[in-house]
Formats: C-alpha cells, structure tokens, sequence
C-alpha cells in the first residue's frame, strides 16, 4: 500500500452551523491522526513475520485488525468531509434514485435523520453493486460496514463531530448537516464510480 496523504479540506471555515473550530479539531486533529497511524501500520506489516500466525494473539493478526478499522476511519472521514459545503439542495441523478429507492427525499430524509439518532458512529448513503440498490447503513464502529457498497453520502455522528456546537445536542447538529450536504458531490461520485451503468445492468 502506497502512503497515505491526507485529503485537501474543502470546508476549511466551517459550513454554517458547523464552525470553523468545529471542523478543524475533526480534520486537523482526528482524521490526520488516522492517516498517520495507517502509514504507520503498513511500514510495520512490511516486516512483520507472518510465522505462527493464529487467531487469538499475534502481531500480524493485530496489526491486520486495525489496519481495517483504521483504512475505514480515514475513508469515512473523507466521505464526511466531502459531503458537506453544498447547499443542501438535492438535484441530478441521486434525485432521481433516492425518490426510485426511498419513495420519496422526505422518507429517505427521517429515515436518515432517525439513523443519525441511532446510530453511535456512522450513517452512510451507499450504493450496493449486490442489488444495484440505495441504502441507509448504520454503523457503530469504522469497522462495521457492508462489504458490496460504495459509500456516497456520510454523517458521522460520534460525539467528537459535535460537541464544541452543540453539546449534547445531536438532533440540531444532524439538521444543520442536512442544510450543508452537498449533493453534486454525491452526483460526481455516480459519475467517478460508473454507477449508471451499474444501475442499467442490475
Ligand atoms: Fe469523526
């Protein structure tokens, strides 16, 4: 694996609702941390030894386990990042599929938003290849996820993400989220991955 540099920040002042304080301890203190510790992590399994591996403890075995938790932290992290600094205002192609999947913006919206409330770490709007379908993922921890999908929208909802606006106040944070998504991200990202094809064939 070649080594990881940290994304540019689009949203270096913050979005309205997310302050610039907000962002840049998330950015600059957490997410650089994971790209740090990933690089880490790879120069170390380059010269670990593989003899005797086993599945209660061995240092290759540890060091592959974070590898995954920490790989999907930073990507996580990114797709986060790069959803917001729109304007919130749904338009193209995921338009049209989130109304074909969701019935409607307005249900895939409070489902979306009531994941935000359940979930302890992560909501992702994915596409999964396996029924050429959107989704609404929860997830609790970097390593949980669904293999087949590919992420396109995130909302991370730890506390980290939060607290220097809102406290304790998740539900305001999550409706200021709404307010900054931006979806020609998510339009670009259909285009990136070839996802109309895929949707064609499924
Ligand atoms: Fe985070």
């Amino acid at each position: 694996m070649s080594e990881k540099i940290p994304i540019e920040l689009k949203i270096k002042d913050g979005v309205p609702g997310i302050s610039k304080e907000q962002i840049s301890g998330h950015y600059e203190v957490l997410y650089k941390g994971y790209c740090k510790k990933i690089n880490e992590i790879t120069t170390k399994l380059k010269t670990t030894d593989i003899e005797g591996a086993n599945a209660t403890y061995h240092p290759f075995r540890e060091l592959k386990r974070e590898e995954v938790f920490t790989t999907n932290a930073t990507r996580l992290h990114e797709g986060y990042f790069d959803s917001l600094g729109g304007d919130g205002e749904i338009e193209g192609k995921i338009e049209d599929w989130i109304a074909e999947d969701f019935g409607s913006f307005e249900s895939w919206k409070k489902e979306f938003a009531a994941l935000g409330m359940s979930a302890r770490g992560w909501v992702v709007l994915a596409y999964d290849f396996t029924d050429g379908r959107l989704h609404s993922y929860l997830s609790d921890i970097h390593s949980d996820g669904v293999w087949s999908a590919a992420p396109l929208l995130v909302l991370d909802v730890y506390e980290h993400a939060y607290f220097t606006d809102y406290g304790t106040g998740r539900k305001s944070y999550i409706e200021a989220y709404f307010k900054n998504i931006d979806w020609s991200e998510v339009n670009q990202k259909i285009e990136r991955y070839g996802l109309q094809k895929v949707r064609e064939a499924a």
